[in-house]
């Protein structure tokens, strides 16, 4: 059932449709500015928060894209023994292609850190990440060549997002009342 009330776990719309929509053609644009000598670009999506994200994205940009994924696991396993890991790993060898990682949001910098320099190790002819939002600007210690929107501290949900599998659909990206996830 579709009506403009937001969800009741919903504290506020912290980036709203229109904007995520205009800034993901921002991007796109920047992309197929920046890529438009090469033959494909390897956009690499990170199931399965960007899932959203990288079909709007690669449908804006004009340069011809090839769509790969990898799976990285959970937020609470990797916050627990502090590493990350590869629970799905890419199709393909990507030694001499350009490579774009797509991520939903950096928070400590962690999983984007452990991707690049995974996939840098394996020969890509360039490597680039992109990431929708963006939590602490201190701790990144890789380069976030494509940025959509930094956020405040707070868990976020919707456009791929979600809090315990829900949420992911919602269009917006909003925060989530305190009392939904501080239970
Ligand atoms: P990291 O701390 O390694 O930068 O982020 C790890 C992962 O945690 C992100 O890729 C994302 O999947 C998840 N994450 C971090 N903050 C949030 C948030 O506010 N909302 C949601 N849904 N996921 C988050
Ligand atoms: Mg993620």
């Amino acid at each position: 059932m579709q009506n403009n009330q937001p969800h009741p776990d919903i504290a506020r719309i912290l980036v709203p449709e229109d904007t995520i929509q205009a800034h993901v053609k921002v991007l796109a644009h920047q992309i197929s500015r920046d890529y438009a000598d090469v033959d494909s670009i390897y956009m690499i999506g990170v199931l399965r928060g960007s899932f959203m994200f990288l079909a709007d994205l690669v449908r804006q940009i004009n340069v011809p894209t090839v769509v790969d994924f990898m799976a990285i696991s959970s937020y609470s396993d990797a916050s627990e023994s502090g590493e990350v890991r590869i629970v799905m790993d890419l199709h393909e060898p990507i030694v001499n292609k350009h490579v774009i990682v797509v991520e939903d949001i950096v928070d400590s910098g962690q999983t984007m850190s452990y991707l690049y320099h995974t996939l840098k190790g394996r020969g890509p002819a360039s490597l680039r990440t992109c990431t929708l939002v963006q939590k602490h600007q201190e701790y990144v210690s890789v380069p976030l060549d494509y940025l959509g929107f930094n956020i405040p501290d707070v868990w976020v949900v919707g456009y791929g997002l979600h809090y315990e599998g829900r949420h992911r659909t919602l269009p917006y990206i909003a925060e989530l009342k305190e009392t939904v996830y501080k239970k």
